[in-house]
């Protein structure tokens, strides 16, 4: 069998993933035949970020792929893809999580979440402060949610080429991982994601404890936008 050239940057990845470590192939902006590719090699996880990109490959592609949304995403477009994805990973309000909650009860599901925290330096990325997220919880709404499951954190490091830096945000996700583990999933097993770790930064990911890697380049090339 020949392999294409994402077939073996696929590959490539796969063999660097830690156990314990799972890997999202992050396809936004790349079209369903490269998904199809990763996917007749057996990789079955794939990340979007756009809600009306992913109804369209959803549809077309095959139906035991789990979907995880790793974009931000409005209240308004929940309802879209709260049928069939696999998990939702950058929850950052209540309100959305009131929408998830809302739209799982409709399609008779529970939906998996993770709560997007906001560790890096950048002003501009979406997320929950390690505040914000302690307040979230404390509130205790999340608990009374018989349709979401909140499965554990995601964060993005700072867009920088200072290992010491990246490695230091990943830390600091991972302790405060720690930190909600303890405080309020003690006897939650379903509490045990952690996904950090993109193209750039994966490998160092994985020494912090990540347990989901979101690569995109390193498999599919540049995106063509
Ligand atoms: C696009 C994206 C990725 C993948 O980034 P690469 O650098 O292409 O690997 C991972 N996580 C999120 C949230 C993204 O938006």
């Amino acid at each position: 069998m020949e392999f294409t050239e994402i077939q073996q940057n696929l590959k490539a990845i796969a063999a660097t993933v830690t156990d314990g470590c799972r890997l999202v192939a992050v396809s936004k902006y790349h079209p369903t035949s490269a998904i199809q590719e990763c996917y007749n090699l057996g990789q079955r996880v794939f990340g979007e970020s756009h809600e009306q990109e992913l109804r369209l490959k959803q549809a077309s592609l095959p139906k035991d792929i789990q979907w995880h949304f790793i974009g931000h995403l409005q209240t308004n477009k929940v309802k879209y893809i709260a049928p069939y994805i696999t998990m939702i990973e950058t929850v950052d309000s209540i309100k959305l999580l009131r929408e998830i909650e809302r739209q799982g009860a409709k399609n008779n599901r529970c939906i998996n979440v993770l709560l997007e925290l906001h560790i890096a330096q950048e002003e501009t990325k979406y997320g929950l402060t390690k505040d914000a997220c302690r307040q979230l919880l404390e509130e205790g709404e999340w608990r009374e949610m018989e349709h979401v499951r909140i499965c554990g954190l995601m964060t993005m490091a700072s867009n920088t080429d200072n290992e010491e830096q990246i490695r230091q945000e990943f830390t600091e996700a991972a302790n405060f991982f720690d930190e909600l583990k303890e405080r309020f999933f003690k006897d939650d097993a379903s509490f045990s994601e952690r996904s950090w770790g993109m193209s750039g930064d994966y490998l160092i990911a994985q020494q912090c404890r990540s347990t989901l890697v979101r690569i995109g380049t390193a498999i599919f090339g540049e995106r063509q936008y």
